[in-house]
């Protein structure tokens, strides 16, 4: 492989809420261009750790890198934190972190939804960034929708330009949680498209998502949570296709 320092790289990660370890040592490594899917019952942690990836939610142990760079600590257990927001800044506009409720703003349109963080962020002139916006829209087969509110759009189509806003930031790595969840069925399968091109372009990217077919489709290496730890973790076809805990099996037949 070319380039073998981990986009990001997560070791013997530990968080709690107060008294809740939620987090109990959880080892995580993206490399360029793969696709980590995070599965596992509701509660088991998945967005928890997406959050503590992108630095949205402190953690009490283990460490956090960034292309080879660790995230610099101080203080200790609930009071530890990152010592540089410089460097949480860097961070967390390098990976791009993409909703189940899209969070759009309701009052900019979509294409000042696209432009804003780039401009306002990272500092991109205006033009080029609105030229780059409108570029990220027509990928993702929205380009006729620049200018309406996105309470105009359907539930897909808002996904699709909450995804057009974390390309726009060019990110070393997107981060979905649970994409799909928010949509009707038929609404799902025009994100799915979208995420299964970004895959094939060869985007570095983290999904939790309960869609276990998307997850086997895209999909270099899927990672099953139980309560905070991996209970069992593989490339696809053997995760799906040959699932050893009693855990991992009864949530596949729970889902499908
Ligand atoms: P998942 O995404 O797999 O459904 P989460 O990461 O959201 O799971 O949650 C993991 C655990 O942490 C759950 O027990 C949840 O109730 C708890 N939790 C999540 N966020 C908070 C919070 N802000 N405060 C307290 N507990 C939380
Ligand atoms: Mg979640």
């Amino acid at each position: 492989m070319a380039d073998e320092t981990p986009v990001i790289e997560i070791r013997n990660l530990h968080k709690a809420y107060g008294a809740l370890e939620v987090i109990k040592g959880v080892d995580l490594v993206a490399r360029k261009g793969e696709v980590i899917s995070l599965i596992g019952s509701s509660g088991s942690g998945k967005s928890t750790i997406l959050r503590c990836a992108n630095l949205l939610e402190d953690s009490q142990q283990g460490d956090i890198l960034f292309k080879g760079e660790p995230v610099r600590w101080k203080g200790e257990g609930l009071h530890r934190h990152p010592a540089d927001p410089a460097q949480v800044l860097r961070i967390r506009t390098n990976l791009s972190m993409v909703f189940q409720q899209f969070n759009l703003w309701s009052h900019m349109t979509i294409l000042e939804n696209v432009m804003e963080a780039p401009v306002t962020v990272l500092g991109r002139d205006k033009a080029e960034a609105e030229k780059a916006a409108r570029g990220y829209l027509d990928k993702v087969g929205i380009g006729d929708k620049c200018d309406v509110y996105p309470a105009q759009l359907s539930g897909g189509q808002q996904q699709r330009a909450a995804i057009a806003r974390g390309l726009c930031m060019e990110p070393e790595a997107l981060l979905f949680d649970e994409p799909t969840s928010a949509l009707d069925p038929e609404l799902e399968q025009e994100v799915v498209r979208v995420i299964k091109d970004l895959a094939a372009e060869g985007r570095t990217m983290m999904i939790v998502t309960h869609d276990m077919k998307m997850a086997h489709d895209v999909s270099d290496h899927v990672v099953f949570l139980h309560q905070g730890l991996i209970e069992e973790e593989g490339a696809p076809e053997t995760l799906f296709g040959a699932p050893k805990s009693e855990r991992l099996k009864q949530f596949l037949s729970s889902t499908m």
